[in-house]
């Protein structure tokens, strides 16, 4: 009765359908889920991977309990095929490696065991306990460690959000839902589980989070899971730059990247706290080339077709070594250096910024350092371009260049026809005299040159 009382007096809500519980958000969870039959949940069982079934029968067989959980249940639910999926079973991740041929302990943040069959990856996670008061965290409140194992009933209150806090039994077909996940994916409604700024605090990437789910799901953000969030972000800065990166990659390969970066402008996530993104979103010049390359990395997703982060974080930046390209052939670098210097600036601020691994960056440069050897529309050049191994990307790239207006599309065409044509059409390729050239910025857009002793000219992107 005090307690009620002291409760009410510090507006901390009681135990609700949607999970909602004290203010941990952890010790009331409701410990009895709803459990809904085939009927009641409509699951095609056809979109659920057999890999997944093979993970769950084992496990059960050998007396565990094991579920798909998370992701994989929110898609089925709204009749998508997931892309990939993870169970959760009370066996130890030492159990369960035991129990398959290819399985491996990956002790990242938590220890998971990934389960291979051939290239397909089973993630699989031991129920995970109740947080306890001691975990370690840094002064902010995010937790750091909290590796304890518990009951499922725990392992769903620690989930994020309603939606994604459900679990499937492919073998009785059944879904346990213990926070009323159900009820608000009919909703549309991305909910987080427990009380918004303590499950924010904890881990500030479900900010992150929120807004690739309403993006992607075309979900819209209660009300009360929204509000703290433009408070909340600088939080995100504190979080390792490696796992942000991770979260942002998801975010642009999610198949609706551009509605993503919207999202984050709209809910007041994308300022200073990830520079790649205040590079892409308040680069006017660039606009059109990000849209168009968004628009494009969307499409593939959307078509089932691979995108390569190389290429994605290359278009992202292109307008920014395009400036610093142009600064230092205006300090009086030769082009081809130039670039090379502009690439350089470029990634080694993005690297510490935003930890990109060394193959993307690597990947990112080769894509950037192929645009000036399209110039050469001559003599032996344009044969060498055909066995680079990259041209693939190299070329669609330019493809983006002409598209976003940036240079002629003529050239695209020319090498379009180029790359498509017999020995006989390239003879006559070879002999038509190029009318643009690559990397020529148009007139208006042209600085007047610095004149520097200094090698490394400073552009806005710098400052
Ligand atoms: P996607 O379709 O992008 O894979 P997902 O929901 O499966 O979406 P994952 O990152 O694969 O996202 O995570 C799997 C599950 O793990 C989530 O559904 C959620 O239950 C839980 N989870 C992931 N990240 C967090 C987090 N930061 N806090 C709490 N729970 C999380
Ligand atoms: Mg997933």
């Amino acid at each position: 009765m005090i307690k009620k009382f002291i409760r009410k007096i510090l507006g901390v809500k009681e135990n609700t359908e949607n999970g909602k519980s004290d203010e941990s958000g952890k010790s009331k969870a409701k410990n009895k889920p709803k459990v809904l039959g085939a009927k009641e949940h409509g699951i095609d069982p056809k979109l659920v991977s057999n890999n997944a079934i093979r993970v769950t029968q084992t496990l059960q067989e050998n007396g565990f309990k094991a579920f798909i959980v998370g992701g994989a249940v929110r898609d089925l639910l709204l009749g998508v095929k997931p892309k990939d999926f993870d169970v959760a079973t009370n066996a130890t991740p030492e159990q369960v490696k035991r129990l398959f041929r290819r399985a491996f302990i990956i002790g990242r943040r938590f220890q998971i065991v990934h389960v291979m069959f051939g290239q397909d990856l089973i993630e699989v996670t031991t129920f995970r306990g109740a947080a306890k008061n001691d975990a370690p965290t840094d002064e902010h409140g995010r937790v750091l460690r909290d590796n304890t194992f518990g009951e499922q009933h725990e392992d769903a209150v620690r989930r994020d959000f309603t939606i994604n806090a459900m679990y499937y039994d492919p073998s009785s077909e059944t879904v346990l839902d213990y926070h009323g996940g159900i009820a608000d994916i009919r909703k549309k409604t991305l909910r987080i589980i427990g009380v918004p700024e303590l499950r924010y605090r904890e881990d500030p990437v479900r900010m992150l989070r929120v807004v690739r789910f309403a993006a992607k799901l075309q979900f819209s953000i209660d009300a009360e899971t929204r509000k703290p969030i433009p408070v909340m972000a600088p939080l995100i800065d504190n979080v390792p730059n490696a796992r942000v990166f991770d979260e942002m990659l998801k975010l642009l390969m999610s198949g609706h990247a551009m509605a993503c970066l919207q999202q984050l402008r709209k809910e007041g996530l994308h300022h200073g706290l990830m520079p790649l993104l205040d590079v892409v979103l308040e680069q006017p010049m660039g606009e059109r080339f990000v849209t168009l390359a968004l628009a494009n990395t969307d499409e593939r997703v959307r078509q089932g077709k691979t995108v390569s982060p190389g290429f994605l974080f290359a278009s992202l930046l292109w307008h920014q070594v395009l400036e610093k390209w142009e600064a230092y052939k205006a300090a009086g670098e030769l082009s081809i250096p130039a670039l090379h210097l502009a690439a350089d600036d470029v990634l080694n601020t993005q690297t510490d910024a935003l930890a990109l691994q060394r193959k993307i960056g690597s990947d990112m440069r080769d894509i950037w350092a192929m645009q000036p050897r399209f110039e050469k529309r001559i003599g032996k050049s344009p044969y060498k371009m055909l066995e680079n191994s990259r041209l693939r990307a190299g070329y669609d790239f330019l493809l983006l260049r002409c598209a976003s207006g940036e240079i002629d599309n003529e050239i695209g065409e020319w090498w379009t026809a180029f790359i498509q044509g017999d020995e006989a059409e390239r003879v006559r390729l070879l002999s038509i005299k190029p009318k643009a050239k690559v990397g020529e910025v148009p007139a208006a857009k042209k600085r007047r040159p610095r004149r520097s002793n200094n090698r490394r000219p400073k552009t806005a992107a710098s400052e």
